[in-house]
């Protein structure tokens, strides 16, 4: 009699277990309306009135802020301009002259409008303008991938079996200080010559292996739309080419970059993919939408790679907050990179514990659609090594000891493969 009155109903064991789980992300929830995010109309407008602001400073019109050429011609790239865009004290002047003798910087007027000057510790602030640590004795490496000694023929960087860069430019629309490539990016614009590029695409014909191809720099739409046309078509006829990749920051750092133009160009050329690299929600506007929307409706899939930065983005929440905001703009989380030591970037570097501790709180918090790998490139460009929290405790003759997202740790039956002809 006491037992079945006890007994709950399974709609009841449900209830409970669905309080629980709202409990899980309680913290979350509590947190994510704080964090900044592009989309918010606080930050719409304060992007509205530096936008505004630099409309008259540069006397153009709407028209000429859409046109990415216009954005790229008038890059940020001096003290005084920028000075008269926002307010900056008279340390952080000094810092941005001297830095700018050692390492170029340049910031697009659409990435700059996304300040938020109110903030000290603003991302875009910290990912554009150049800060005195930059110059602080470091043991950073300028070339820690080694990248000189993995290059079989013209730009091309071969480090895999079945696939390849070609490095096709070192000109991106901005310059960013947690850059990993710093020493790719040097002092001045170049865009790798036409005979270099006809030997990479060579070199990938004269090797069927290579089946996946990805065209970066720098950023690979810094290319002129005709040339990018004729390198898409050249590797569009190489059939042992499944695809082709770009890697482009412009979705983030230049929307405008995706202009009619362009979209009728790769159009030509599917099955195309493009990686990003988002890495904050705040990165995230009206405007990086209208890009990814035009990529997404011609069939592009776009993944983003972010860099796992200190005071950016090494904050549980704040990555899933991204990788949701992401999503919404149909752009899938890829992977997350553990930043490297690189000369002028090392105040960015983390543990790779807050690495660990991220993804521990996406799996199962999350979709898994939001859920990135975690890469960490070993030394000497030895390759990417993806690194997980531990799931698989340990593995014994006919069970495996696992960890489940919420901590339960149990014995899984682990029986040995019967081969297919022994049992039909
Ligand atoms: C990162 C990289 C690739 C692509 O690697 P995926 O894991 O397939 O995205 C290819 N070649 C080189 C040299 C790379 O560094
Ligand atoms: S867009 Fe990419 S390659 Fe260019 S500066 Fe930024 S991180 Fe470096």
């Amino acid at each position: 009699m006491e037992c079945s009155k006890k007994a709950s109903t399974s709609r009841e064991i449900s209830l409970d277990r669905a309080r629980q789980l709202k409990s899980r992300i309680q913290d979350y929830i509590d947190v994510k309306d704080s964090i900044p995010k592009g989309m918010a109309l606080k930050y719409v407008l304060k992007q509205e009135r530096l936008k505004q602001k630099m409309l008259s400073l540069f006397n153009a019109t709407e028209n000429d802020w859409d046109d990415w050429q216009w954005q790229l011609k008038n890059r940020i790239a001096d003290v005084d301009t920028l000075t008269r865009i926002i307010t900056l004290t008279d340390s952080e002047i000094e810092a941005v002259k001297s830095v700018g003798k050692e390492f170029r910087w340049a910031i697009s007027p659409y990435y700059l409008s996304l300040v938020d000057e109110d903030n000290k510790y603003c991302p875009i602030k910290l990912l554009s303008i150049p800060t005195a640590t930059e110059l602080a004795p470091s043991d950073g490496s300028v070339d820690p991938m080694a990248e000189e000694f993995t290059n079989p023929a013209g730009s091309i960087t071969r480090r895999y079996p079945d696939r390849l860069i070609i490095n096709v430019t070192n000109e991106c629309a901005m310059y960013c200080r947690h850059c990993q490539r710093r020493r790719n990016i040097g002092g001045s614009d170049n865009h790798v010559s036409r005979a270099k590029l006809q030997e990479s695409v060579d070199y990938i014909r004269a090797n069927p292996e290579i089946r996946d191809v990805l065209i970066t720099g720098g950023d690979a739409f810094a290319l002129p739309d005709s040339t990018l046309d004729w390198l898409l078509g050249e590797l569009h006829s190489i059939e042992s080419v499944d695809y082709i990749r770009l890697g482009t920051r412009t979705l983030v750092t230049m929307p405008q970059r995706v202009s009619d133009n362009l979209i009728n160009i790769l159009k030509k050329y599917a099955p195309i993919y493009i990686n990003t690299h988002f890495n904050h929600p705040i990165e995230i506007t009206k405007e990086s939408k209208e890009a990814c929307d035009k990529l997404a409706n011609i069939g592009v899939p776009i993944g983003n790679q972010a860099v796992l930065l200190n005071g950016i983005n090494n904050d549980k929440f704040v990555m899933r907050l991204m990788n949701h905001e992401m999503l919404k703009i149909r752009v899938r989380p890829y992977y997350i990179f553990h930043a490297k030591k690189v000369i002028g970037t090392t105040h960015f570097n983390t543990s790779v514990d807050d690495g660990i501790e991220i993804m521990e709180y996406l799996r199962g918090y999350t979709s898994g659609m939001a859920i990135p790998t975690y890469i960490v490139n070993a030394t000497g460009g030895k390759g990417k090594t993806p690194i997980l929290p531990t799931y698989l405790i340990s593995r014994g003759k006919d069970h495996i000891k696992i960890r489940t997202w919420e901590g339960e740790v149990m014995n899984y039956p682990n029986y040995p493969t019967v081969p297919i002809e022994e049992l039909i």
